[in-house]
């Protein structure tokens, strides 16, 4: 069999090149240390929450923060109980756990899954880390050399490289996927109607090292954050500012912004639990709910997952083994929130394992756990409104903003098909799509049913109602035409909402 050349998903040769280029500094010699602080009352742990400091974990009013010498002085002057964890040496830590795949792995385990089911798989990666390491993503999904109109959902481990659970979870989950395809008619449909990426090891270096760290930076406090570094969204203007970001995260960012999902998840350890947006929300305290405008949405998907992993749904901390981000602990410039706000993607921190390295030998039990949840989940996005927004005369794909009413967070179609999955529960919904020099289209009272999604295709009207090629005082008259009730040879409810005054004044609005 040929080998399948790699693919690189990003821009291309310039993309790699810059990828290179941008190397950051090396990590610092100084060692980090894990330590758990007990908050003697509720004033002094929303001081603890709102410091600044690193966290990692929270239970009750014990925090553990992630530290350096400095910081553990800073924390030692509190004179509340401390205990120190671990120490971790030069930024990374000795403890190796054996038995677990190591980064090497990773491009010969995808050549040979390239190769093995070509129809399913492609293979890539994202860029080089400044170790100049791979990030690696497999791509699986029927005709994965299409872009077709499929919902995109990505799952991405290692973001910290010492939470090396996700990253096997990713590798069962890979494998699971292609061995079943052709023989359960349930994994072989979600293949052939998902497209679904996996990056095991977003932070290579980390991983390799054992770190959470690459080049000293935690990536997940390091992409831009909401009220800092944007305000809206690529959609609307905003700079996506990959330039100002680790390594591993402009490869991340670019890489969503080239082949948009519009589900994802994020694998963390030290902890059980499925944590949603959002993580933050400037003049929100730590430790206080910062509630997103899907909400319901997003506790319907965090407990897809907990429900289907019953040690995390039966978790003694957390009811029903979810929480809101900011409610546990804030943090700012994490995946989860940049994702969701800034593309419209919504994303959730799946924290699998309280021990971040247990031993090898319980991964299966792991596997377990995680197997029907991880399905469960992905399944969720076949739900709500989906559809094509197209141009109404040249029908080619439009990059357009999806509304929907009383929630301010939109969502986007991909440029390169023009797709859209907006992830609603049942229920009735408005909806309102926007592309620059369309008019705004209405789509009122979609029902949402309980399973499957709602097809909502929709095509805008740049103001040449007649399709004439040009927008002039005819398509005001045409629009005029048919309002009145004249047959027409074309549709001149440009705005959704019936042939009326508004369709008039919209087309008046475009030509002028
Ligand atoms: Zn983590």
């Amino acid at each position: 069999m040929n080998v399948k050349p790699r693919t690189s998903y990003g821009r291309g040769p310039l993309f790699m090149f810059v990828c290179v280029l941008a190397l950051s500094v090396c990590a610092s010699a100084s060692p980090f240390y894990i330590v758990e602080v007990t908050a003697p009352d509720e004033v002094a742990l929303a001081d603890l929450l709102n410091c600044g400091l690193t966290i990692d974990n929270r239970v009750d009013r014990k925090v553990t923060f992630y530290v350096n010498e400095e910081e553990l002085e800073q924390l030692k002057k509190l004179s509340y109980p401390l205990h120190l964890l671990e120490t971790i040496p030069d930024g990374s830590s000795a403890d190796k756990a054996s038995g677990y795949t190591s980064y090497d792995q990773i491009g010969p385990l995808f050549s040979s899954y390239a190769n093995q089911y070509p129809n399913i798989v492609q293979t890539g990666t994202l860029g080089q880390t400044p170790q100049y390491r791979e990030i690696w993503a497999i791509k699986i999904t029927l005709t994965p050399e299409q872009e077709a109109d499929k919902p995109v959902v990505k799952y991405i481990a290692a973001i910290h490289g010492d939470e090396i659970v996700g990253v096997e979870m990713c590798l069962y989950f890979i494998q699971d996927l292609l061995e079943n395809f052709g023989k359960n008619p349930f994994i072989s449909d979600l293949i052939r109607k998902t497209v679904i990426w996996v990056v095991p090891i977003m932070n290579p270096d980390g991983h390799a090292a054992v770190s959470r760290y690459s080049a000293g930076k935690d990536l997940n406090r390091n992409f831009p954050a909401y009220g800092q570094h944007y305000s809206t969204t690529l959609f609307d203007g905003e700079p996506l500012g990959d330039e100002k970001v680790p390594v591993e995260n402009g490869c991340i960012m670019r890489w969503h912004v080239r082949y948009p999902a519009n589900l994802c998840a994020n694998f963390h350890g030290g902890a059980l639990l499925a944590n949603y947006p959002y993580d933050n929300t400037p003049g929100i305290s730590s430790g206080s709910p910062a509630i997103s405008p899907d909400d319901d949405v997003f506790r319907y998907l965090a407990l897809e997952y907990s429900r289907n992993n019953p040690p995390m749904y039966q978790s003694p901390i957390f009811p029903q083994g979810i929480i809101n981000g900011s409610a546990w602990y804030s943090i700012t410039g994490g995946m989860m929130d940049w994702h969701y706000r800034f593309l419209g993607c919504p994303e959730l921190t799946l924290e699998i394992s309280a021990d971040k390295r247990p031993p090898a030998s319980q991964l299966p039990r792991f596997w377990d756990e995680n197997r029907d949840a991880m399905y469960a989940y992905l399944s969720a996005v076949h739900m709500g409104i989906r559809g094509l927004v197209k141009d109404r005369t040249t029908k080619l794909p439009l990059w357009a903003k999806v509304m929907t009413h009383d929630r301010a967070q939109p969502v986007f179609t991909s440029r390169a098909v023009g797709n859209y999955h907006r992830l609603l529960l049942p229920g009735t919904y408005n909806l309102t799509y926007q592309a620059p020099g369309y008019i705004t289209y209405h789509a009122d009272a979609i029902a949402v049913e309980s399973s499957g999604t709602t097809r909502k295709d929709i095509f805008l009207s740049d103001g040449d109602v007649n399709q004439d090629g040009t927008k002039d005082a005819e398509d005001v008259q045409a629009v005029v035409n048919a309002a009145l009730g004249k047959a027409t040879s074309f549709d001149a409810d440009v705005d959704g909402r019936g042939l009326s005054a508004t369709d008039i004044q919209a087309v008046i609005n475009a030509v002028l």
